[in-house]
């Protein structure tokens, strides 16, 4: 048995990165750019006006006060998406609106707030500095210079930058095609009746989630029974996807066959059983070059399995560099049972109360409780050198989504959970 860090560098020393394509920007989202995107020209291309006002010759202005206005007068309009073309002279003034081109000869905006117009016209009653409300051609960014580098991931504004730059196609990473099996007699699938005994194979379901989420793509190769030649055929239809999870079937019961089946379509094994609960019994290897991971069973386990395991080698295959979810720290808000020998990954809720935030168990930690997940905003990651650890003692907390916010309002919690709690302003 070997402890988590190491069977993730195992893992990850064996991922492959994956080939590149060429895809329209939009498509681009959550990928990751696998060619520096630079600038073939300036961005602003032109000085331009960064108010509505009047552009002009600061020397003609730059005294001027309520009491001592400076009269200008006006020669023209550059409308954005319509240039002035003639030059701006002493004393002379065009109307510009925000983003209009600075006409030649000017050098300052005076905006429109600060001034009053009559006609021809345009009285100036405050000073402007030389380049006042210009927005000078290149500020943003210099024509041949690399503005988003490989390995960047593509968010909306990379998307607005590359636009901005006149590409409207990038070349980003490939996205591995994962095939997902899951195992067991008891299983049944949605479509299948249901009758006592059986289980519902949610597992595909929640495992093609994490997939999607984490920007690959599932192909589920459907559920084998826990027999050798059922998994052996689903086994090498998956062969076809670029990496193989498969749930269930990888502990020591009499029924736990898959990693005989892995081995029989040409799987090494990495390694088998990592010091961790849940997610013991798990089996990670290679077909060629191909990753497989033999996750277990449990729901709650296959998830967390896949958390620690899988999701930073489909992230690697597609070009990202920050593999792991973010690590905070907390306070337990109780006290937290645990057994040594194992690193323990025990799903909570966060609440953040004056700065601190507390993590609470969410719970029944049985490997089945899918509610469990439900619930959980993080991961507390308990060493393996104890068996209690105390309320109040800081603990490392892996968030599972970066889009829920910490503090939470439900009154479901803070009544069911608080309600025999001491206050937790006392325990800091
Ligand atoms: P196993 O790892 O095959 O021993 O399965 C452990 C537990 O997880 C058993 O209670 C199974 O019924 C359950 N289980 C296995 N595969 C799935 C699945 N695909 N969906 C839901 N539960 C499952
Ligand atoms: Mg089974």
């Amino acid at each position: 048995m070997i402890d988590i860090g190491e069977a993730q560098r195992r893992v990850l020393e064996d991922i492959p990165v994956l080939g590149q394509e060429r895809i329209h920007i939009l498509d681009a989202l959550g990928r990751v750019l696998a060619r520096d995107v630079k600038a073939i020209r300036d961005v602003p291309s032109r000085d331009n006006s960064a108010m509505d006002g009047y552009a002009c010759r600061y020397e003609d202005v730059v005294g001027a006060e309520p009491s001592r206005p400076v009269d200008l007068r006006l020669i023209g309009e550059s409308r954005a998406g319509a240039l002035f073309g003639g030059v701006v002279g002493a004393g002379e003034a065009v109307s510009v609106m925000t983003g209009g081109v600075i006409p030649d000869g000017a050098d300052a905006v005076i905006k429109v707030e600060d001034t009053f117009r009559d006609g021809n016209r345009v009285r100036c009653i405050r000073g402007v500095q030389k380049g006042t409300y210009i927005r000078t051609q290149g500020e943003d960014v210099r024509a041949g210079g690399v503005v988003l580098k490989e390995g960047c991931a593509i968010g909306p504004p990379e998307i607005g930058m590359i636009a901005t730059l006149g590409h409207g196609y990038v070349h980003v990473y490939q996205r591995p095609v994962v095939g997902i099996l899951s195992t067991g007699d008891e299983l049944v699938d949605l479509d299948e009746p249901f009758s006592d005994g059986k289980v519902v194979c949610s597992n595909t379901y929640s495992l093609a989630a994490q997939v999607m989420e984490a920007g690959a793509i599932p192909l589920s190769l459907g559920i084998a029974s826990d027999s050798e030649e059922d998994q052996r055929d689903r086994l090498a239809d998956g062969l076809r996807a670029d990496v193989i999870v498969t749930s269930g079937g990888v502990s020591v019961g009499k029924y736990d066959l898959v990693k005989a089946t892995l081995a029989d379509v040409g799987m090494r094994v990495k390694f088998w059983k990592v010091a961790m609960k849940p997610g013991k019994p798990l089996v990670f290897g290679t077909i060629g070059t191909k990753p497989v991971f033999g996750l277990p069973g449990n729901p709650t386990s296959a998830m967390i399995s896949f958390e620690q395991f899988v999701r930073p080698a489909l992230l690697k295959m597609m070009g990202h560099r920050a593999l792991f979810r973010k690590v905070i720290e907390a306070r337990l808000a109780k006290d937290v049972p645990a057994e040594p020998g194992r690193l323990h990954l025990v799903r909570c809720k966060l609440i953040e109360e004056n700065g601190r935030v507390w993590a609470l168990s969410t719970g029944t930690q049985s490997s089945g409780a899918l509610r469990s997940m439900v619930l959980a905003d993080g991961l507390m990651i308990l060493p393996p050198v104890r068996d209690v650890f105390p309320k109040g003692s800081q603990v490392r907390v892996q968030l599972l989504h970066t889009s829920r916010p910490l503090v939470h309002e439900s009154p479901f919690w803070s009544d069911e959970l608080f309600r025999e709690e001491p206050d937790l302003a006392r325990m800091a």
